[in-house]
């Protein structure tokens, strides 16, 4: 499938140094002490998947997500994310996929909003969310998982553990596609 293989952060939350990480294959886990910004890393993550409402970010708006500013440091203009696709397999949709690695990037600015680019192209927020839309359908595509979702798995009656776990798996992928084509 489509791997992530880095994420990038600058700017957004409480990453407000150019920060990078290198998503291993398999199953990655996010610990530290409270505060320390494992769920920001998660909506960083959904942030440049494509994510639109300021609440799946905790926030009252889109531009919350650009660092705030703490005791010592100003608050900062932009916030960019970037994710890193390894593309060896050309799952990737027909406009983008020339190439082995795909970096998708979204960018806000206070008061310009958001754009996004995937590789050297701009793109809309809908190509971005179809492209991983389309990637999340396969039996090995990236999933994300809740804090406190691991909990709720293990006591889960078999009903709610299959939502959840459908929830993981980017099904809500597939309800997306389907929407998007009966628009047209
Ligand atoms: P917990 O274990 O309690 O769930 P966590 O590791 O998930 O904690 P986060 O919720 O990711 O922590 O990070 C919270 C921190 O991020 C807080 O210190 C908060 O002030 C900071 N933060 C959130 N948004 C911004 C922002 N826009 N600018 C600056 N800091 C921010
Ligand atoms: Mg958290």
């Amino acid at each position: 499938g489509m791997r992530f293989t880095r994420l990038r952060l600058s700017g957004f939350k409480s990453f407000v140094d150019p920060t990078e990480l290198v998503i291993a294959p398999g199953l990655t886990g996010v610990v530290g002490p409270n505060g320390c910004g494992k769920s920001n890393l998660l909506e960083a993550l959904r942030w440049v998947m494509g994510e639109s409402r300021p609440t799946a970010m905790r926030g009252g708006g889109m531009e919350d997500v650009i660092f705030a500013g703490a005791a010592t440091r100003p608050a900062r203009h932009h916030a960019e994310v970037t994710l890193v696709i390894d593309n060896t397999d050309r799952l990737a949709p027909a406009a983008f996929n020339d190439a082995d690695t795909l970096d998708v990037v979204r960018r806000i600015t206070r008061d310009a909003g958001s754009a996004y680019r995937v590789g050297a192209k701009e793109a809309r927020a809908r190509d971005v969310q179809m492209l991983f839309a389309d990637a999340s359908t396969g039996a090995h595509s990236q999933a994300l998982v809740r804090q406190g979702q691991i909990a709720e798995l293990i006591n889960a009656k078999p009903a709610q553990r299959r939502r959840i776990l459908e929830e993981a798996a980017g099904i809500s992928g597939l309800y997306q596609r389907r929407h998007e084509a009966e628009l047209k």
